[in-house]
């Protein structure tokens, strides 16, 4: 947990949460816990002072004078006594989760442990978009649901908990108030108060606060904060314990370590990694939570993440609007065939990329994976000569330094050293190479540099099906950055000679160089287009073909058919997801966030250029490299980088950077400075 903070919410509660706050507040303090309590946003009140704020009561509970006082705090007040949302609104003011959650962190900062309380139940709204759930949420801090004891509590208790677990907010207990004094024993409504207890001990760990008369009468008022506190004790304890504030919780920590370790175990012993040894494992980091740009290590470590698991979290991990999407979609449809079948979530994403995609591009083939959209785009390019009876034209033209995926057909288009061509021949289809795009995206354009292109095309045209390259950057082959005016020269080269042109933006695609799509760069448009990875913002597989009406109608010549359609095509799921991704990017301002990484990479990377051991450092949107001369350990470097609190994965001799849009200011220069430590100690 990044934050020592419990967030307590209720339901059919009336006071109760404030009386449960402040109870467990002096029950901490009781132990000697440095606990504090914060209202976030206080209505039906002039200001902090005002006899009405639920502050008051915290204090009271810890008997007043000074130390209750630096332990009590009310941060947003209003006058209506009604939700945030229409209290603010009232005065001219608004309430937003992200401004709140930073006060609240300042608040918290000082403590060892804080409770926040909400007001009102989960689903109150703070402002037209934004609900009170998204405030723990955003804190990434577990609930205490305090639940009124009557009819109808287990409805809306029920209710609350679905929503907490849907949002991923832990619920780290329930507690139970009686909001009236306690039905007669053996009354019917005693038998219900009762059933109401076990049922919910059944959902999450349960504990009862009896009514406490005392506590409406000045006169017995310390006396009930005593009685209110004694009985929230077992809560007290769990709490402190799970902070390591209190005994025990050595051995609680001993026992997650070491189900961390069989976990980790297990791993190494039986799974996969990406290009890993299955004898001698590179050591794996076990991730519990990510949220925004962090991850969350099981130890509870948060890691600021640099690499949006390989160019796809665009929007950071647990975007509200994703998530929500796939939980809709899920309780909907989540798969059905596509033979056959269409549906509303596959059409809804074609009509919102068509427009977005470079002009021409008219029909979109939807497949379960990055590697799969590029077999589906080399088929495709092959399948239109077929179909036009021109069989000699079968060959791929493709630069040195690409990446299109590990599949067969994709590896024979990935660079012939880097993807290992030699441990393949015999299946790898034989495909034409030429020198990577020499000129840097930097420089001017130097039109020495096509003169590789120039050579391939006067020798291979009459055979070539297609070239196919990532557009201005070549991602996982070298993180290269060339320059546009090489695709308009290669453009005007494939319509001259009749060869489709295949643009790869699965890396690139979704903004990261700082336009929607590379190709804007150069202003060209491809015969093909393959994207993945970005466009479901990292949730999940998934990958999209795009082709022009010529070739569409060129492949279906005759009474031909694309003979491509993997089981899981056009996957609900995944279309609703990405339908909301995109969506997501196109209503932030997502070239001001690019703009804005890419300057503090700029800023932050350059002085790594001064080293000897640095062959270069370049910087293009949201993506910042320092190419080494030398292959860096990747193991040390790992371990180094989650010892300073980041997630950096390098490889061969480059180090690089591609946060999240949404990565704070602070956070992506940490980064950089974390990576300049690394150089630093590079030889
Ligand atoms: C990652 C990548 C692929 C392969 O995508 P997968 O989803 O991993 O199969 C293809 N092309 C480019 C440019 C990539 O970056």
């Amino acid at each position: 947990m990044g934050m020592n903070a419990f967030f307590v919410s209720g339901t059919d509660t009336d006071a109760g949460k404030t009386v449960v706050t402040a109870a467990l507040l002096r029950a901490l303090r009781d132990r000697g816990v440095d606990a504090a309590a914060v209202k976030p946003v206080q209505t039906g009140v002039d200001s902090p002072e005002d006899g009405g704020c639920d502050a008051l009561r915290y204090e009271a509970a810890l008997g007043g004078g000074r130390d209750a006082t630096a332990r009590a705090r009310t941060l947003l007040c209003f006058r209506l006594p009604a939700s945030p949302h229409l209290a603010a609104r009232q005065e001219g003011r608004s309430v937003e989760a992200a401004a709140l959650a930073g006060s609240l962190r300042t608040a918290c900062a000082g403590h060892a442990c804080t409770l926040l309380e909400g007001a009102g139940g989960l689903m109150v709204p703070l402002n037209a978009r934004e609900r009170m759930l998204d405030l723990p949420a955003l804190l990434d801090i577990p609930v205490i649901l305090v639940v009124g004891n009557r009819l109808g509590a287990l409805n809306h208790a029920l209710l609350s908990l679905d929503a907490l677990r849907l949002r991923g907010v832990e619920v780290a207990a329930v507690v139970v108030t009686s909001p009236a004094p306690d039905a007669a024993e053996g009354s019917e409504d005693a038998a219900i108060a009762r059933d109401n207890i076990a049922f919910l001990r059944t959902c999450a760990p349960t504990f009862v606060l009896p009514h406490c008369a005392e506590l409406t009468a000045p006169r017995t008022e310390a006396a009930g904060w005593a009685r209110a506190a004694a009985a929230l004790a077992p809560l007290a304890e769990m709490l402190g314990r799970r902070l390591g504030l209190l005994s025990g919780a050595g051995e609680e920590e001993a026992a997650r370590k070491e189900r961390e370790e069989a976990m980790l175990a297990f791993d190494a012993a039986h799974l996969w990694h990406p290009y890993t040894s299955a004898t001698r494992p590179l050591p794996a980091y076990a991730v519990a939570r990510a949220r925004g740009n962090r991850l969350v290590l099981h130890d509870g470590r948060e890691l600021i993440d640099g690499m949006s698991s390989w160019w796809c979290a665009l929007h950071g991990y647990g975007h509200p609007r994703l998530v929500r999407a796939l939980q809709e979609q899920a309780a909907v449809m989540p798969h059905v065939m596509f033979g056959g079948i269409t549906h509303a979530p596959a059409v809804a994403l074609g009509k919102l990329l068509l427009p977005l995609l470079p002009a021409g591009l008219e029909r979109i083939f939807y497949a379960d994976s990055g590697s799969v959209a590029v077999e589906v785009a080399l088929k495709m390019a092959v399948q239109f000569w077929h179909a036009q009876g021109r069989t000699e034209r079968s060959a791929v033209l493709t630069p040195r330094g690409g990446y299109h995926g590990d599949t067969v057909g994709a590896m024979s288009v990935c660079d012939p050293v880097n993807g290992m061509h030699t441990l393949f021949t015999g299946i790898l289809p034989r495909q034409i190479f030429m020198e990577r795009p020499s000129c840097r995206f930097d420089a001017p354009f130097d039109a020495a540099s096509t003169e590789a292109l120039d050579r391939a095309f006067a020798a291979h045209a009459h055979e070539l099906a297609a070239v196919i390259l990532e557009p201005v950057v070549q991602g996982a082959g070298g993180m290269w950055f060339y320059h546009p005016d090489y695709l308009r020269h290669l453009a005007s080269l494939c319509r001259r000679h009749d060869v489709l042109l295949i643009f790869d933006e699965i890396a690139t695609g979704f903004g990261r160089t700082g336009r929607m799509f590379a190709a804007e760069w150069a202003d060209v448009s491809p015969d093909i287009l393959c994207l993945g990875k970005g466009l479901t913002g990292g949730s999940m597989t998934f990958s999209a073909t795009a082709c022009t009406r010529r070739v569409a109608e060129g492949i279906c010549a005759g009474d031909h058919v694309f003979m491509h359609g993997p089981t899981f095509m056009a996957n609900p799921l995944a279309c609703a997801v990405a339908r909301a991704s995109v969506e997501t990017l196109l209503d932030s301002d997502w070239r001001g966030a690019v703009a804005r990484l890419e300057a503090v990479m700029r800023e932050g990377l350059e002085p790594c250029r001064a080293l000897p051991q640095v062959a270069d450092v370049r910087v293009l949107g949201a993506i910042g490299v320092v190419e080494m001369r030398q292959p860096v350990d990747m193991a040390a470097l790992q371990a180094f980088f989650v010892a300073q609190g980041v997630w950096i994965r390098p490889f061969g001799r480059l180090i690089y950077l591609m946060p999240p849009y949404m990565s704070p200011t602070e956070d992506v220069a940490h980064l950089c400075a974390v990576v300049r430590q690394a150089v630093a100690g590079c030889r």
